[in-house]
């Protein structure tokens, strides 16, 4: 029984070179021990000798049928062959071009072993400078080809979904694969909030608070939440480069550890987090206008959201975002105020905050329940591409069949396929980005308006909702809220003068 990874062993005397059947026996020996020492089982010998026949028009057979063996990656009794171990790279090589056709055949297929005397190469290393004279027809050879081959053979590592190197990630145990019992549904609970709308730093307060700390054992900061959760492995994904590892069929490999979100729910977050890259998530889970970031935790719920509605002599109005100033003492209600000439504003406007946040929160909340109700009676559109996607793809599956049987050339093949993967990429971003928002709703449906509600009024320590949440929720509803100035005299509080500018939906 032959056991190990099936090379053949190839040997030739250079006509210069004043070698001998002995020389042809000794290298072959030392193939066999070169591919022994790598586990490797030799399954067929090649040997040219140059000796009789110098001229450069010779046709050297044996490596001719070794190329052939190659590119099927079979004897021809159907045996396979996985690679090539020879004495050294000066072997090969006897015309300009036989290096360029050796390399072609070994690397037609993935996975493929190559090794002199002196070790195994790695044929998809990147660093082609370390591998010599084989290196450098590499490197000069059709490099795009190449890259492709490379990115699929790194592909075929990461497909099978192992978890890799570097510290241990919060929320599983030290083998990596296993949920941590107390970090696993912490995660879970902030990546769910994030989703919800919960700003980072509202998190990583609650957290330092209660003494959470990094698998390193450092306080969490904001970048190091986010980077938690943006991490793919939170839905058992994984990424190179930034890039989630596809499977052929182009949907994400999945790993063997245990997941702490479903991918749609990690997608929920990802929406989020990409929207907040300085801009608003409509509802449809597309991006929409510019926002000011809310970065610091704000200690109230309508500065700047609010604006200043006093009309300016030169017509418009002042439209500058409203501060707030904390109430007299620390016991009056807080005051909402337009900033003073010398901040861009214009002084005119100051207004009682409890009567303001207490009217606009009850205006959106009743829009929120009117919208749950509308919610339930729909059923989510099915997505719209999913014909066009499934179509791409056969048709660049179809490509790469011909193209690896050279039945298209290189031309045509890197002419068409880049457009379709760029399609299909966008395709595909689509759909993700579909099923992020019928996932961002169907999260926010759980929060069920009842409960928002409930929660909107009590102090965050006894379970209500954070100042960022609830933020979250104003600034996907509203645009703005101009507030108008006051017809003199008047003290009472009139709803008249605030002006929702809602975002349509
Ligand atoms: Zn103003």
């Amino acid at each position: 029984m032959e056991s190990g990874i099936p090379v053949v062993s190839y040997a030739r005397i250079s006509a210069d070179n004043r070698g001998d059947e002995h020389g042809v026996r000794d290298q072959h020996k030392v193939n066999r021990e070169t591919a022994a020492r790598l586990g490797w089982t030799v399954v067929a010998e090649f040997t040219d000798n140059d000796k009789s026949a110098a001229k450069a028009d010779v046709y050297r057979d044996d490596f001719e049928a070794m190329l052939k063996v190659l590119k099927a990656g079979k004897l021809p009794d159907g045996r396979p062959v996985q690679g090539v171990v020879i004495v050294a790279e000066d072997r090969l090589a006897r015309r300009p071009g036989d290096y360029e056709r050796f390399v072609e055949a070994i690397t037609y297929k993935d996975g493929r072993v190559y090794a002199d005397a002196r070790g195994s190469k790695d044929l998809y290393s990147e660093d082609t400078e370390s591998m010599g004279l084989f290196g450098a027809v590499i490197s000069k050879m059709e490099v795009r080809k190449m890259q492709r081959r490379m990115r699929r053979s790194h592909q075929a590592r990461a497909e099978q979904g192992k978890p890799v190197g570097g510290p241990r990630p919060f929320g599983w145990l030290p083998d990596r694969l296993t949920l941590h019992p107390e970090e696993a549904p912490l995660l879970r609970k902030a990546a769910l909030d994030f989703a919800g709308g919960r700003s980072l730093d509202s998190i990583v307060k609650e957290w330092r608070r209660h003494g959470v700390l990094t698998s390193r054992g450092n306080p969490w900061i904001r970048m190091t939440l986010r980077s938690a959760l943006a991490n793919p492995r939170l839905c058992g994904w994984r990424a190179i480069g930034g890039e989630l590892v596809r499977d052929a069929k182009g949907e994400p490999i999945v790993g063997q550890w245990e997941p702490i979100l479903t991918p749609e729910e990690w997608q929920a977050v990802m929406a989020v987090m990409n929207a907040r890259k300085g801009h608003w998530v409509n509802r449809d889970g597309s991006v929409g206008s510019p926002i000011p970031t809310d970065q610091r935790e704000h200690r109230y719920l309508l500065s700047g959201i609010l604006r200043c509605g006093k009309p300016k002599p030169e017509g418009g109005i002042c439209n500058k975002p409203l501060r707030c100033r904390p109430g007299k003492s620390g016991v009056g209600p807080h005051v909402y105020l337009c900033p003073g000439k010398s901040d861009g504003g214009c002084g005119g406007i100051s207004r009682r905050g409890d009567k303001i946040d207490e009217f606009i929160s009850e205006a959106l909340l009743a829009s929120l329940e009117e919208k749950e109700l509308r919610r339930r009676k729909e059923r989510p559109a099915a997505w719209a591409g999913e014909k066009e996607l499934n179509a791409a793809k056969k048709r660049l599956d179809e490509l790469s069949a011909q193209w690896d049987e050279d039945k298209i050339s290189n031309e045509l093949f890197f002419k068409l396929a880049p457009q379709l993967e760029k399609k299909i990429a966008r395709l595909r971003a689509e759909r993700d980005k579909h099923q992020a928002s019928i996932e961002r709703a169907r999260v926010r449906a759980a929060l069920d308006v009842e409960d928002l509600r409930r929660r909107w009024y009590i102090p965050e320590e006894e379970g209500g909702l954070p100042i960022s949440t609830k933020r979250a929720y104003l600034r996907e509803a509203f645009h703005a809220i101009i507030v108008r100035p006051a017809v003199r005299g008047r003290r009472d509080f009139d709803p008249d003068l605030l002006e929702p500018i809602w975002r349509e939906d």
